[in-house]
């Protein structure tokens, strides 16, 4: 089969010709029909995960599944399937109650082994981890979910538990932050926007985003916060992850509000800053979102499937796995407005 490859932490990735993959026990090969390209993808290329050379990327997929390893019991060839980036072991004490999200003997595609983009993947305990499709809900709109959509939605309904007319605010209009202001306002959220990209900024409002606050105009962004949500924001959700905008979303917060910590924060940056103070002073609650188990995925699928929540509205653009394999190392300098999504089939 056709996969993207890179031999070498920072080596130049390449598409060849790998052995395809077979279903390991209780795990089933997808046929990749979509698999979108993050900033976790560029993490793991430069070396902040620990990963085995050579390597294959990608975690965020949507596809067919081609074969089934032994003992699977609720999938077979054909079905239309996506997953969760964690892939939960499907055995332990959090696998059983629903949190596999958290699971401590996780599996995630394109980190743990070989990932998504490839013509086919394998995946673990096909039983605890994947999520049937609707008829309505195409390849790529699904694809959009395993990763940035489902950690969004879990960060606002499952963590921060936003309700009807609160503020949400949300720093870094990518992939997941355009996927937060989407569904915060669909839990009835009103939604402030940060970013220094005016491209991005646009989508965001065009999805809901009441304001929008560019920080290259306006470096202060707790005042402009505060200004416009009255004294604060009830939530935040720092979708970027650096010292700086894990400060900006807190310091953003009114008394007693809720921050989501969703970007992550490489050690590689050294420990973060993060404002204790506040925390303590303000009575602030730091939460942090780790994707979302498969057994949640059905509530917010039905959202999809009614059209409330439409995850096709952020992909900006699909390509192939040349393209891809030429992307990846820039990626975290792309200043893209919304999802990358790959096709395998195209060249
Ligand atoms: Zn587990
Ligand atoms: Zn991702």
């Amino acid at each position: 089969m056709r996969a993207v490859v890179f031999d070498a932490i920072e080596g130049q990735p390449e598409v060849r010709e790998v052995p395809e993959p077979s279903a390991p026990p209780g795990g089933v090969v997808v046929r990749v029909m979509a698999t979108g390209m993050c900033r976790s993808d560029w993490h793991a290329w430069a070396g902040h995960d620990e990963i085995t050379l050579p390597h294959v990327p990608g975690h965020e997929l949507a596809g067919v599944v081609a074969s089934l390893g032994a003992g699977v019991q609720r999938w077979a060839v054909g079905d239309r399937v996506t997953v969760p980036f964690v892939c939960g072991c499907g055995r332990c004490d959090w696998c059983r109650t629903g949190q596999a999200q958290v699971c401590p003997d996780q599996q995630q595609p394109g980190f743990t082994h070989w990932g998504s983009f490839a013509e086919y993947v394998p995946l673990h305990a096909a039983d605890t981890n994947l999520v049937a499709i609707p008829d309505p809900v195409g390849f790529e709109a699904a694809a959009g979910l395993g990763c940035r959509f489902a950690t969004a939605y879990r960060a606002l309904a499952g963590r921060a538990k936003v309700t009807e007319g609160e503020w949400v605010t949300v720093i870094g209009a990518g992939g997941v932050g355009l996927s937060s202001v989407m569904i915060a306002r669909a839990l009835g959220g009103r939604v402030i926007a940060v970013d220094r990209n005016p491209a991005a900024l646009a989508v965001a409002a065009a999805l809901g985003a009441e304001h929008t606050v560019l920080t290259t105009t306006v470096p202060d962004v707790p005042a402009a916060v505060a200004d416009l949500a009255g004294g604060g924001s009830h939530v935040t959700v720092d979708a970027v992850g650096s010292a700086q905008t894990c400060a900006d979303a807190i310091l953003s917060l009114r008394r007693r509000g809720r921050h989501v910590q969703v970007g992550l924060l490489p050690p590689v940056d050294g420990h973060p800053r993060v404002p204790m103070a506040r925390v303590i002073g303000w009575e602030i609650d730091v939460l942090g979102s780790h994707g979302m188990a498969a057994v949640d995925y059905p509530e917010m699928m039905a959202l999809i499937a009614a059209g409330r929540l439409e995850p096709q509205r952020l992909i900006e653009r699909t390509i192939g796995l040349s393209a891809a394999a030429e992307l990846l190392p820039v990626f975290d300098r792309a200043t893209v407005a919304g999802m990358t999504m790959i096709d395998p089939r195209l060249v």
